[in-house]
Formats: structure tokens, C-alpha cells, sequence
């Protein structure tokens, strides 16, 4: 899998996510999946209250894993709903946890046949997660499975606001150009 392709397929853009017409988008959720504040607000607004009623049945979700549902009114066919951890300093498993719910998103998306998928910069706002620290996990997990994926076509890296969007541009930039 060549540097190009990759470069094709994993993007950073600066915009709202529930805008996105990809087949699924991804929420930045608390564990108990009844909605909140930040992106995840903003997703359960655009969607409308069927989200709500279909996540209640979900039971909640662990720190680090993602369970999907249906996008509604959203552009979206789907949503999927992961839990990004708390910052606490970075001495308890946050990395781990983090590139976690980037692997159980994508492995949601295989099973569910999505092509396109769009992420949230997770844990960076309420969480406090370090944005640049976020950012290059965020790209190394894409990269990750971009290269061993064949189907996913378009990965995007939702950046709120041009800063974020600088941030994650020089993820992008470094870890493509192998760091
Ligand atoms: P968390 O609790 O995981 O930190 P937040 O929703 O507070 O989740 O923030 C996660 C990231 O999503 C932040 O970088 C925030 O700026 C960004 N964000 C907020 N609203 C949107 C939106 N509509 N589209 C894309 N990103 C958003």
C-alpha cells in the first residue's frame, strides 16, 4: 500500500460532523450513551429524538469501545457511538484507551460494509484530552488500518474550528512522512 494511497484515503477536514454525507459518522459519547454536551449534543440534535430512543436500548458503553445505531435525520445512515477516555495526565491508560475506540469504530465499520466514515477529534473537548497528543493517535489508527483495509475509501478527520484543523494537518503531515 503505497504513501499516495493513503494520503487519498485518510483526510483532514475543518467543519461540523453532522454535516458530513459519509455512511457513517462517529460520536464522541459518555459511557452511558443517553447523550451530552459537545459533539454529541450537536449529533443527537441533527439526528432527532429516534437516536435517543434507539441508544436506550443499547445499555450503555465501556471507555474505549463503540456500538452502533442507525443516523436518522442525519446525512449519515449510521452512528457510532464511542467512549474516548477521560484525561487524567496520562498515566492511566489513556493513549491505550484512545487508539482503542479508533479500532473498535473501524471494526464496526467492516462488519456493517461502511465505506466512508467520518471521526471527531474524541476526547479533545469536555475530556481534555491534549489535542496534538489525540491527533497523532487519531492518524497512526487510520493509517493503521488503512493499510490493511481495502474497502474503506475515505476516512475524515473532523476538525471544529481552524485550529484543530492545523493541529491535525501536521499529524497528518509527520506521521505520513514517517514519524
Ligand atoms: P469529549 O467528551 O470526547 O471530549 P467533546 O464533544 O467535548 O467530546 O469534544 C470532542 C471534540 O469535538 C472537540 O475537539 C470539539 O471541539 C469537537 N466538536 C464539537 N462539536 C463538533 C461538531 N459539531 N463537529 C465536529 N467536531 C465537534
Amino acid at each position: 500500500m503505497s504513501a499516495t494511497d493513503i494520503a487519498n484515503r485518510l483526510v483532514v477536514v475543518e467543519g461540523d460532523i453532522t454535516k458530513q454525507a459519509v455512511d457513517a459518522i462517529v460520536n464522541a459519547a459518555n459511557e452511558s450513551l443517553l447523550g451530552g454536551g459537545g459533539v454529541d449534543g450537536a449529533i443527537h440534535r441533527a439526528a432527532g429524538p429516534e437516536l435517543l430512543e434507539e441508544c436506550r436500548k443499547l445499555g450503555g458503553c465501556p471507555t474505549g469501545q463503540a456500538k452502533i445505531t442507525r443516523g436518522y435525520r442525519l446525512p449519515a445512515k449510521w452512528v457510532i457511538h464511542t467512549v474516548g477516555p477521560v484525561w487524567r495526565g496520562g498515566t492511566r491508560g489513556e493513549d491505550d484507551l484512545l487508539a482503542s475506540c479508533y479500532r473498535s469504530c473501524f471494526a464496526l465499520a467492516e462488519q456493517h460494509g461502511i465505506r466512508t466514515i467520518a471521526f471527531p477529534s474524541i476526547s479533545t473537548g469536555a475530556y481534555g484530552f491534549p489535542m496534538e497528543r489525540a491527533a497523532r493517535i487519531a492518524v497512526r489508527e487510520a493509517k493503521a488500518f488503512l493499510e490493511r483495509n481495502k474497502t474503506v475509501e475515505k476516512v475524515l478527520l473532523v476538525c471544529f474550528g481552524q485550529k484543530a484543523f492545523e493541529i491535525h494537518q501536521q499529524a497528518l503531515k509527520e506521521i505520513l512522512a514517517g514519524g
